[in-house]
């Protein structure tokens, strides 16, 4: 039977759960559908040191975990599952999920982007047997182990350091000659001893048995190709909006993020993007919270006007 409520958020990262905590706070009745867990990319961040209201920095999961007790008081409702599209039925706006469908007067979409793959041989071969994606979630596997982190932005480097409170040897290897990571993490992963850089190489192949053995590399400017035994690889090049399931309603950039307006609005009245998954978001917590609620304002505007 499909269930209906003033508001549908996809996606229970920064962005969408703040949209739940203004959302069900101005007494709107609230789903907030999650595919994995509440939380969102954040959950691999160590410490977080930029969201303001924690002077001494929280643990991302912390930090999601009371954002979802915030919520949840308020009186959002959660469900896990996969969003799989969105129809229309007039001003209805209906949410297909693999639980069945649900109705909505509002829909915020906030479900943000996930990594990208580098997409060589042995990647997916070895997928859990020595390549990952998540260094909190895996790096306890590598104690004293030598590993390599395959990235040079705000994400790579976090993992690098987490990675190096476990590791013998941490290996960085970026296809440029310096790192997008902001300056204050550049400074902690320099500061590192057992992190090292790779500059200007990328890996070609992911080699080893029943795990990971070797990486095959190749300088980008010289064409030299070397090998580098690891016992595992993180892979965190970037990443890709999760928009696939949009790609028939709603119009998107070149590289698949949503266009919005400032106040969130998208070119389908009463949808709503926020956070990671919007165009021009500058992907941090804050700004996603920030997008989250002002979506949550406007769609309040929307269904009460
Ligand atoms: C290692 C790392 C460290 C970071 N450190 C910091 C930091 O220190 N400070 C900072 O400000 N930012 C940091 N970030 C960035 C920050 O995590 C993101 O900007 C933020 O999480 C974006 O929030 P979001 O809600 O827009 O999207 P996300 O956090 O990506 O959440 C989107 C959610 O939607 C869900 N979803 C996706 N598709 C569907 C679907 N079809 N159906 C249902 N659910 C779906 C996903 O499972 C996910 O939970 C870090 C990121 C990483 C990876």
């Amino acid at each position: 039977m499909n269930k209906a409520y003033e508001v549908v958020i996809i996606g229970g990262g920064p962005a969408g759960v703040s949209a739940g905590i203004y959302t069900a706070r101005a007494r709107l009745s609230s789903l907030l559908i999650e595919k994995e867990s509440i939380g969102g990319l954040i959950v691999n961040a160590e410490l977080v040191e930029n969201y303001p209201g924690f002077p001494g920095g929280i643990s991302g999961y912390d930090l999601t975990q009371l954002m979802e007790q915030q919520a949840t008081k308020f009186g959002l409702e959660t469900l896990t599952t996969e969003v799989t599209g969105i129809e229309l039925n007039g001003e209805q706006k209906i949410v297909k999920t693999n639980e069945g469908d649900f109705i909505a007067k509002a829909v915020v979409i906030a479900s943000g982007s996930e990594r990208t793959k580098l997409g060589i041989p042995g990647e997916k071969e070895f997928t859990g047997k020595g390549v990952s994606y998540c260094a909190i979630c895996d790096a306890v596997f590598f104690t004293d182990q030598t590993v390599a982190v395959a990235g040079g932005g705000n994400a790579a480097i976090s993992e690098a350091l987490q990675l190096s409170k476990y590791a013998s040897r941490v290996i960085v290897i970026h296809r440029r000659q310096e790192l997008r990571a902001t300056r204050i993490l550049q400074e902690k992963a320099f500061a590192e001893p057992k992190i090292e850089f790779l500059w200007n190489t990328v890996v070609e192949e992911i080699e080893g048995e029943d795990v990971v053995k070797r990486l095959r590399l190749r300088n980008v400017g010289t064409g030299e190709k070397s090998s580098l035994d690891v016992a595992g690889i993180f892979v965190s090049t970037g990443f890709k909006p999760n928009t696939d399931y949009l790609k028939r309603i709603l119009p998107l950039d070149a590289t698949g993020h949503i266009i919005t307006n400032e106040k969130m609005e998208t070119e389908i009245p009463g949808i709503f993007a926020a956070g990671d998954v919007r165009s021009s978001s500058i992907r941090q917590v804050i700004a996603a919270a920030g997008d989250g609620a002002t979506a949550a304002i406007y769609a309040e505007r929307f269904i009460t006007k």
